[in-house]
């Protein structure tokens, strides 16, 4: 239903997942008659909504993206909404299980590297870790696990975010897939110009 500037949705427990897997025509019809995105459910609006429901946090995070008209701070927002999820994964889960700095791929290879993927042959150690810290927000070096942890059912598969999933297209999701040892800024740069450029 249109009221005024606001594109106005009912959802409840039946409908939810229908728009869901519609964001790519809601986001088009709001964008391009520079509509906002109203949801409700339960007659409240999402985003005061205080509910640990997947589902509403996904349109909540989804309404708030299609209200941000400029590009750049919409890829903006979507890029920390990713990464702050994926820290906290990282963080819950703990998958590279570094131990005195060697990672359990390295350990169980009885292998003393250091610094786990930070360090490789080649490259050297990574220029963006400064005192065992990343300083840079690089989503893809997030996102990346080694054939050691897929061979143990550990993956991370970045279409389970609806904001890449249904904000992106096919070379933009390989952008953050690919640009490893890149910071933000430039990832945003690469993602609004549509242009993947190998590390
Ligand atoms: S992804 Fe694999 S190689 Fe890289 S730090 Fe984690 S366990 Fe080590
Ligand atoms: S950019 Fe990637 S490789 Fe470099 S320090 Fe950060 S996480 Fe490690």
């Amino acid at each position: 239903m249109r009221d005024n500037d606001n594109l106005v949705i009912s959802l409840n427990k039946t409908n939810i997942k229908y728009y869901i897997k519609n964001t790519r025509k809601i986001k088009k019809y709001c964008d391009n008659r520079n509509l906002n995105l109203k949801l409700f459910y339960d007659n409240k609006l999402v985003s005061e909504i205080n509910n640990e429901d997947a589902d509403l946090k996904d349109m909540t995070t989804i309404m708030k993206a299609i209200n941000i008209k400029d590009k750049s701070e919409r890829f903006n927002y979507i890029y920390d909404m990713i990464c702050s999820v994926l820290d906290l994964k990282i963080k819950e889960e703990n998958y590279c299980e570094f131990k005195d700095n060697i990672c359990i791929r390295d350990r169980e290879n009885q292998c003393d590297h250091r610094n786990g993927c930070c360090e490789c042959n080649g490259r050297g150690l990574c220029q963006y870790l400064v005192n065992g810290k990343c300083q840079i927000n690089c989503i893809s070096c997030k996102l990346f696990t080694c054939k050691f942890l897929e061979n143990r059912g550990i993956k991370q598969n970045i279409n389970d975010h609806v904001l890449v999933k249904y904000f992106f297209s096919h070379k933009q999701i390989d952008i953050l897939k690919y640009s490893f040892w890149t910071p933000k800024e430039v990832i945003i740069e690469r993602l609004l110009k549509n242009k993947y450029v190998r590390p």
